[in-house]
């Protein structure tokens, strides 16, 4: 049976915007050694803005009409710029989606995707050098990049910038002064993820992982350094989560995300994941 004081302790967290689906999560909180975020969307607002785009003068249309299936934050960047430059942006035959790696559509007789590196290897496209020169020039400088292939040519790439929730540095240095390490699991490019992990203060980073190499390092750390928790809002990280010892979904995440959670925050304020920790102990001191 479940101690009454879990019962009302799992209350209380409610109340202060914390919903615990597992009690267990409660019971390993005391151990946690490792603390892994998702980055786009959970250290970040995940909420990109288009910086610039070079390329074939269409780029931004081809995306946008690709872009029109999804609900990724790159996704609504791009179409949020189309709109603003074009108006209408008409809607593609079919849509799919490939996580950690972009979309595919067909419109018009035409294949577009956009996406990172790996799906330009996928679709084994041609890239002009002038086009990957400035593309390499902006994911130096922080930003994500993504290429737009149209058929087997990439026509053109997007630098899209996203910038670190306010309260992420205050919470990095809180868990670290819990002797808890915090680390950065994401699909983007190294570059953007070490200017992002720099600026909060995190000196371990794990980039371009697919969403299984994200769970894999979870399994990785489990061993390794014992209690981990994965924190992330997207369908990307859904097997992470369910990989960790606490899997912590945001609240502004996609539904699957808070499906697999162990524990949900219902906005997504990271100092959340502080007052959960302190909550857990003092549950279980009220059962000792
Ligand atoms: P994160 O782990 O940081 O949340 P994601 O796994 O969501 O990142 O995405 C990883 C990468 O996959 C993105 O940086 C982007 O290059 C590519 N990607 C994913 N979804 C899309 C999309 N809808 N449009 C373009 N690129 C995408
Ligand atoms: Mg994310």
């Amino acid at each position: 049976a479940t101690p009454i004081s879990v019962v009302a302790g799992t209350n209380n967290a409610l109340k202060h915007g914390i919903l615990i689906r597992e009690s267990r999560a409660i019971e390993l909180s005391p151990g946690i050694k490792v603390v892994a975020f998702d980055k786009t969307g959970t250290l970040t607002r995940g909420r990109f803005e288009v910086i610039s785009v070079f390329g074939d003068e269409k780029t931004l249309y081809y995306a946008a009409i690709a872009e029109g299936g999804s609900e990724h934050p790159i996704a609504k960047a791009i179409l949020e710029r189309a709109r603003e430059v074009y108006g209408e942006v008409p809607s593609a035959e079919s849509y799919d989606s490939v996580p950690g790696m972009g979309v595919i559509t067909q419109w018009n007789g035409l294949t577009i995707g956009v996406g990172n590196e790996k799906l330009i290897k996928g679709f084994e496209a041609r890239i002009n050098p002038e086009i990957e020169n400035k593309a390499n020039d902006s994911v130096g400088e922080g930003f994500t990049v993504v290429y737009v292939i149209v058929n087997n040519e990439v026509s053109g790439a997007i630098a899209l910038g996203d910038s670190p929730r306010p309260e992420a540095p205050m919470v990095i240095s809180e868990l670290r002064r819990m002797n808890i390490i915090p680390m950065m699991l994401t699909g983007d490019n190294t570059e953007a993820a070490k200017v992002v992990a720099k600026k909060l203060g995190i000196d371990y980073v794990y980039s371009g992982l697919m969403p299984d190499e994200k769970a894999e390092v979870i399994k990785e750390l489990r061993d390794k350094f014992g209690i981990t928790v994965m924190v992330g809002d997207g369908v990307n990280d859904a097997v992470a989560l369910k990989a960790a010892d606490i899997g912590i979904a945001m609240g502004a995440g996609t539904d699957i995300a808070k499906s697999v959670g162990d524990v949900v925050l219902l906005d997504s304020d990271l100092t959340k994941i502080l007052s959960f920790i302190k909550l857990s102990r003092k549950i279980l001191s009220n059962i000792r």
